[in-house]
């Protein structure tokens, strides 16, 4: 993966501290932060600190670091209450899975039913 500066990239920034963000939970190597427009009552962004494009390419190079992304989400989860009546954790993925910030986030929502899915 080509090493992108953190000016050119908006979660490269909130890691290095350059944009505010309400972070819940951070690791050596992940940060979790509340989405600046939640689509429900718990709506965390999950992400690894080292830049990668999308899940595809995070868990095809480092299978370990989305290992520890999707830790951090449970982690998050319990914190948050949602285990007992449950939660959704979707990485939105290239143009047809309408990602629009190209740092890998893994979308924690949770707090209220969600319905179907692509409702
Ligand atoms: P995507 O469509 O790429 O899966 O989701 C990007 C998410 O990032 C959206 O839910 C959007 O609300 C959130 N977002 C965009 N800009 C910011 C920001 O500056 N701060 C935070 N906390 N969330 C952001
Ligand atoms: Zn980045």
């Amino acid at each position: 993966t080509a090493p992108v500066s953190p000016t050119d990239c908006l979660f490269c920034r909130i890691v290095a501290g350059e944009i505010p963000a309400t972070v819940v939970r951070e690791t050596g190597t992940t940060l979790a932060f509340r989405d600046i427009d939640p689509k429900a009552p718990v709506h965390v962004l999950v992400i690894p600190k080292e830049h990668y494009a999308d899940v595809a390419t995070l868990a095809q190079d480092d299978p370990g670091l989305t290992a520890e992304v999707l830790a951090t989400a449970a982690a998050v989860a319990e914190d948050e209450g949602l285990l007992g009546d449950g939660f959704r954790l979707m990485f939105n993925t290239g143009a047809y899975g309408g990602q629009e910030v190209f740092h890998v986030h893994a979308h924690l929502l949770g707090g209220a039913p969600l319905g179907p899915m692509l409702a």
